[in-house]
């Protein structure tokens, strides 16, 4: 809530510095570990980098009033009541970072836990739009544990986010053979590869250009503004042979845009009869699937993927915020992916290679 005041706040100003100043106080409070009144409590938010005087003020009304006089009336004066109810219905389901920290701490044994994690299947090195090398992801998955991870850069059909070229797959492909040989059986990096879905449900990769992938994402760049129905968009994407995970299925980005319109329970019900995961995607500005429409997905008899979507080993913490969807969706360890042992996940994602 107090993040939500700070960022109508920073639509509303009229400079980009004080706007940006208010986007960087609103994502400071997201990414707090504890809850608010805590860190008021203890006496450092003076001391939390971003978030300054004037934040504060704001923070302090919603503590006191549940909102804040000094946002409503800037929103009123503004006459931008319609734009500020828009983005306030693109901020629904997502978890602060401190509700996310709460969440995985719940002693509830029947839900996936931290502790079940094996390793991450969405994440995106230096071969397309990632910050770090294969060899430095695959170092801090080892640091937390993990025993596997897939490397799922972007392939050809999105060409904004560094795409692979079907050769330049092949040299990855080389480079995590030789990395994978170099760890000796202690830790595994699967090649994996996140597909674009076309508007039309089709992939950009298929056939023969898929050899030597071993776990094939699905997910949707484009048309995610639109508020049609795209049922048959997804079903199509599903229905093709070979595809392990439908990843960030909504497309949806907090603040920005809605994601994709469909009928997702004929989605779910499809992806649970093929076999099909649904992905939570991690990401703060994502969280797709967020826990209303993954309950529907566990309901329908998914398995799922819980995953950062990481472009550098900081964004494995995003892991966490996959986990606490999964968790207020009731879904257990068994039904997620990555947290079954080695040769169990080896198993399914040959069964279900096209
Ligand atoms: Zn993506």
């Amino acid at each position: 809530m107090v993040s939500a005041a700070l960022r109508d706040f920073a639509w509303v100003q009229s400079s980009t510095q004080s706007r940006w100043g208010y986007k960087r106080a609103a994502a400071a409070v997201r990414q707090l570990e504890r809850p608010l009144p805590d860190v008021l409590d203890a006496g450092i938010l003076p001391r939390i980098h971003g978030i300054g005087p004037a934040s504060t003020r704001i923070i302090l009304e919603v503590l006191e009033h549940g909102f804040s006089p000094t946002v409503e009336h800037a929103i009123a004066a503004s006459g931008q009541q319609h734009e500020i109810a828009r983005r306030r219905a693109l901020r629904t389901g997502f978890l602060s970072r401190a509700e996310v920290v709460r969440i995985i701490a719940i002693d509830v044994p029947s839900m996936v836990n931290v502790e079940d994690y094996r390793g991450d299947c969405q994440m995106h090195s230096v071969w397309s739009d990632g910050l770090e090398t294969i060899a430095q992801m695959a170092e801090g998955a080892m640091a937390r544990g993990w025993n596997r991870i897939a490397m799922t850069d972007h392939s050809k059909g999105l060409a904004i986010a560094g795409g692979m070229s079907i050769e330049t797959m092949r040299r990855q492909h080389d480079e995590i053979n030789a990395l994978n040989h170099t760890f000796e059986g202690r830790f595994r990096v699967l090649k994996g590869v996140e597909a674009n879905i076309f508007t039309d449900g089709t992939l950009d990769l298929k056939g023969e250009e898929l050899a030597g992938v071993e776990m094939l994402l699905a997910a949707p760049h484009s048309k995610l503004r639109l508020l049609d129905d795209q049922t048959d968009r997804m079903l199509a994407a599903v229905r093709t042979p070979g595809v392990h995970v439908l990843a960030h299925p909504r497309g949806r980005m907090s603040d920005s845009r809605p994601g994709i319109t469909a009928d997702w329970d004929r989605v779910f019900e499809e992806a649970a009869a093929r076999g099909v995961a649904i992905e939570i995607d991690g990401d703060p500005a994502r969280q797709d699937l967020d826990y209303q429409l993954a309950d529907r997905a566990r309901e329908g008899g998914c398995l799922f993927a819980l995953d950062s979507d990481a472009h550098d080993t900081q964004a494995f913490i995003y892991t966490d915020t996959a986990i606490a969807h999964a968790r207020l969706a009731g879904i257990p360890a068994s039904r997620v992916i990555n947290c079954w042992d080695l040769p169990r996940l080896l198993g399914w994602l040959d069964d279900h290679r096209g």
